[in-house]
């Protein structure tokens, strides 16, 4: 499915939707939040791509682990460190392999989602990045035991995530900083879960 040349591609094509949904993601956090996740994101995939484009990577794991290493160390707030994470767990998931597969994928998927529940103390529910994250792991999982094609599985899994981001408008924040609002923050979308919705649409489209 995809080499460290591939996967360094996937990569800069997803700094560069962040950085074109900037403003949308920095107007959801607005609503809810401190209004900064936009530019949060897209200052730390412009970090990934600087590195990614200083040194030669042999393995997926390599470009997945020097992407976390950028969002943990240039991105200020939660979700810099809790991406980050998941992007460092997502490589090391892999490590050592040449190419990785659809499996490898959804190995990857969980172990970015495990990092970021354990950094973040969240569960699907708490109106964070985990109700698209998760919900976007089972599609996938679900997807791969019935033996869909890899177009079919990736494209579960976005249509799992944007449900999960509709999820998170019904839902009060108990966790970062959408939750100093309480009821205030129902009816709104988490900036987090959109943002990672946007992550694994834009990943899919490059298969
Ligand atoms: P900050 O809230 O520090 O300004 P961002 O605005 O970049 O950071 O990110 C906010 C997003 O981070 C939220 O929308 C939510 O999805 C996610 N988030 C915040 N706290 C947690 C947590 N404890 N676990 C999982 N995700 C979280
Ligand atoms: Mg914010
Ligand atoms: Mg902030």
């Amino acid at each position: 499915m995809a080499n460290a040349q591939k996967v360094k591609e996937v990569i800069l094509a997803v700094g560069q939707v962040i950085e074109e949904k900037k403003l949308f993601l920095t107007q959801l956090d607005a609503a809810i939040g401190d209004g900064d996740h936009g530019l949060n994101m897209a200052k730390g995939f412009g970090a990934a791509k600087e590195k990614l484009e200083a040194s030669e990577m042999a393995t997926p794991s390599d470009v997945m682990k020097a992407v976390g290493m950028a969002l943990i160390s240039k991105v200020g707030g939660a979700a810099g460190p809790l991406y980050g994470t998941a992007f460092m767990n997502a490589g090391k998931a892999v490590a050592g392999k040449e190419d990785i597969t659809l499996e490898d994928f959804q190995a990857m998927l969980e172990a970015g989602l495990d990092g970021v529940k354990a950094r973040g103390k969240a569960t699907v529910g708490e109106k964070t990045m985990v109700d698209a994250l998760e919900p976007a792991l089972e599609a996938l999982k679900a997807a791969i035991s019935n033996g869909s094609s890899t177009r079919e599985a990736l494209d579960a899994a976005v249509e799992a995530a944007g449900k999960g981001v509709e999820y998170t408008k019904t839902i009060i924040a108990t966790k970062g900083r959408a939750s100093y609002l309480g009821e205030r923050s129902i009816g709104h979308e988490d900036p987090g879960a959109m943002s990672s919705y946007v992550i694994l649409q834009t990943i899919a489209d490059q298969f």
